[in-house]
């Protein structure tokens, strides 16, 4: 059975009602549990488990450490092109915001690679925004042969493909998949996605399925959270990422725990969650699942990330940029804009505008400008380890 049969049959209302309502004594009978289910996970995003939020802090941290010492791994995005086919209300990229689009060519995706490389980083994130047309499967196995030969350990954030375009990405060198539901909502869903074939939500849901029939080994998950109510979209990614421990046995899964950043558009969260909620989500996250990889980006503030470190956070972006050719600059002379799938150069005056130091719009603004070192510097400080190599190939082999 897929994730779709699974989620349309998910008691969702009955563990909404719980994740709204469940009493303290509840959420400290599931904290006890060594085991938790669905249920258990519900009472501890309660509003009524935050009286325990020490407690779940403190055996969050306890089982994070036995689990995967005292380490962070560090990894970059490399964002491939800004171009998108699709509508969706929140993202910069959307195809009719005109904005400054680009997409670099393997050798400048080397580049980049080498660039991060520089910095220290061995685990990289190839980003890119849907588009037929400039972002092919053959041009994105292109890219992964490209920064594979530098970098030891590259993954993908591109738009959901069917298992048959998914391999050859695996053989370029791709060893793990990220795709994000956005949100779980169905009905929030389509109206965020305005058009273009992000619309089809169940296709999305099953993807991380299809990248595991392809080969991928590292699979990530997670909601955006903004869209929907956060413990809703919690309990749902929960549910998946439960499935494909199930299913998908011989993969790594990560949850990442976006929030929702200002971007090009200006569109405005419809829910909040707060600084609180997050920590109680990642304790949750973890007492529920203590081998799962939990990822946190620079859309959070260095505050809140340096607080969250210890708490069950194992992956960590930093020293980010979220637009192509943001490390090195390259791309920069071939700047457009999109209009229909057409190239549309600048106008005189636009350049002028631009300047020289003219860049590609940006997915949106990153919250911790520290660089990749500093970073490093503060989970030293706190007495962790900053990893930077993939520690699961060195494994491996
Ligand atoms: S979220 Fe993804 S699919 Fe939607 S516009 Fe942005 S890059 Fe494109």
């Amino acid at each position: 059975m897929s994730f779709v049969a699974e989620f349309n049959a998910l008691p969702l209302g009955t563990l909404l009602e719980r994740a709204c309502a469940a009493s303290p004594a509840a959420a400290e009978g599931s904290l006890g549990r060594s085991h938790l289910a669905l249920a258990d996970f519900a009472n501890l995003i309660a509003p009524g488990a935050t009286a325990l939020l020490e407690s779940m802090s403190q055996r969050s941290r306890a089982l994070t450490q036995q689990r995967f010492g005292k380490v962070i791994r560090l990894f970059a995005p490399l964002y491939l092109s800004n171009e998108c086919i699709n509508n969706c209300r929140y993202c910069g990229f959307s195809r009719d915001n005109p904005i400054l689009r680009v997409t670099l060519t393997p050798s400048e995706v080397r580049r980049e690679t080498e660039a991060l490389l520089q910095e220290g980083f061995r685990n990289i994130l190839l980003v890119a925004g849907e588009h037929p047309k400039f972002v092919s499967a053959s041009y994105l196995a292109e890219c992964v042969r490209a920064a594979h030969e530098v970098m030891p350990s590259c993954s993908l954030e591109v738009g959901p493909m069917p298992v048959d375009e998914y391999r050859p990405l695996v053989e370029a060198g791709a060893d793990g998949l990220v795709v994000y539901q956005e949100t779980y909502d169905r009905r929030v869903y389509d109206d965020m996605h305005t058009s273009g074939p992000k619309k089809n939500f169940d296709w999305r849901l099953e993807t991380p399925e299809r990248a595991y029939a392809a080969g991928f080994r590292r699979l990530g998950i997670g909601a955006l959270y903004g869209l929907a109510d956060w413990r809703s979209e919690a309990i749902c990614v929960a549910a998946q990422a439960q499935y494909l421990l199930r299913v998908c046995w011989k993969a790594q899964v990560t949850i990442s725990l976006p929030r929702l950043r200002p971007c090009a558009g200006e569109f405005q969260p419809l829910t909040h969650m707060t600084d609180r909620d997050m920590v109680q989500l990642v304790c949750a996250f973890r007492l529920m699942f203590p081998d799962i990889g939990l990822v946190l980006s620079t859309r959070e503030p260095a505050r809140l990330r340096d607080g969250l470190m210890p708490l069950g956070i194992t992956l960590m972006s930093a020293g980010s940029h979220t637009e192509p050719g943001g490390y090195t600059g390259a791309g920069n002379e071939n700047l457009h804009h999109t209009r229909k799938g057409r190239i549309v150069e600048l106008e005189p005056d636009e350049l002028a505008k631009a300047g020289p130091a003219a860049r590609a719009t940006e997915q949106f603004n990153i919250a911790d400008s520290r660089s990749a070192s500093e970073v490093a510097g503060q989970i030293r400080r706190i007495g962790y380890e900053p990893v930077w190599k993939d520690w699961d190939q060195a494994l491996a082999s």
